[in-house]
């Protein structure tokens, strides 16, 4: 029977106004649970940011989920607004740290079930390198970073050490697109989050390439890009046809855009079968792994859905997607089909 393991999913642990005000009383986020406690909402200082789901802060509702959905494994990250990398690092580490161990006990409740990726203070790469492997001696199985931080894109040297240094200690890292880039003309819709989400992602894989920085971080390094890799795929020709035509596209990028794709891993979050296929296509089916982005109604609700009734993949490919590919991605041997 195929394991199924989604590598992209979120949490957020109840944390209380008072505790976020530890770290910023204006804009550090928490919870505020309604009534009942099915729903609530996700704050920052006093402002509504997003209505969430039970499944988001307690791991017992996510276990029934899963079982509903025979979804055997889920790796669950920090919801972006947790990041905090706009504060400064000495202030940030400690919520840093608390969070990476909220997340540890919110796995205890099914060990076997539930994996947690580590947040950083990526605005402090010593800071973050140190945290990093704490967190993964911790018990935490990699880490998430936001795809830049501030005006610093992925291929800033101090994020670049810092993707280093996870290729030596041997973590494996998600990265995943946030604080949308937006200058006023996405303000309905979710545009931010349809149009310039798909485009911070591009925007991280093809900097990692022209800038020449997968010349310098080391091979091994296990990297994955939220979102199928946001609008990457689709526009992999045309990065390739600039760097043929225009030196200054290929000054610092000594290969062909596309011959970089065995670098990377995405995730399968894009929606349609013929977006899949193509995926499957440019990155190869061993470098695309179920991530659904639960608990969020942004995510695929029938998790897995997409890649297990796909019509156009054959079994090699599907099992290597549903489960394989992230077992052997972030390392978990003994992974088991338990689901119902
Ligand atoms: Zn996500």
């Amino acid at each position: 029977m195929t394991v199924r393991i989604d590598m992209h999913s979120h949490f957020f642990p109840p944390v209380t106004q008072e505790e976020a005000a530890r770290l910023d009383d204006q804009h550090a986020p928490w919870l505020a649970l309604d009534a009942g406690g099915e729903t609530g909402l996700i704050m920052t200082g006093n402002r509504a940011f997003r209505p969430v789901t039970r499944p988001l802060w307690d791991p017992a509702r996510r276990i029934e989920e899963m079982d509903q959905l025979g979804i055997d494994v889920q790796l669950m990250c920090a919801t972006p607004v947790m990041f905090g990398y706009a504060y400064p690092a000495a202030t940030v580490i400690d919520w840093s740290k608390r969070m990476n161990d909220r997340a540890l006990e919110l796995c205890s409740t099914a060990p076997d079930r539930l994996k947690v990726l580590a947040q950083v203070p990526l605005q402090d790469i010593e800071l973050a390198c140190a945290e990093a492997s704490r967190a993964v001696a911790a018990g935490h199985h990699g880490v998430q970073i936001g795809n830049h931080v501030g005006p610093k894109d992925l291929d800033d040297d101090s994020l670049v050490q810092f993707l280093i240094h996870c290729a030596n200690e041997n973590i494996p890292v998600l990265v995943h697109p946030w604080d949308m880039m937006t200058d006023g003309r996405m303000k309905k819709w979710m545009l931010p989050w349809l149009v310039a989400m798909p485009a911070e992602t591009q925007l991280s894989i093809v900097s990692l390439i022209l800038s020449g920085a997968f010349e310098r971080i080391p091979k091994s390094l296990r990297l994955c890009f939220a979102h199928g890799g946001g609008s990457f795929a689709f526009l992999l020709g045309r990065v390739d046809n600039a760097w043929r035509e225009r030196d200054i596209v290929r000054e610092d990028c000594p290969n062909l855009p596309s011959s970089y794709v065995d670098r990377f891993s995405v995730d399968s979050a894009v929606f349609d079968e013929g977006a899949l296929r193509m995926l499957v296509d440019v990155i190869g089916p061993e470098r695309v792994m179920l991530g659904s982005d639960y608990p969020f109604p942004l995510g695929e609700q029938q998790i897995g859905r997409l890649i297990s009734d796909h019509v156009g993949l054959g079994e090699y490919a599907k099992d290597r997607m549903l489960g394989e590919n992230a077992r052997q991605f972030f390392d978990l041997p003994g992974i088991q089909a338990v689901a119902a």
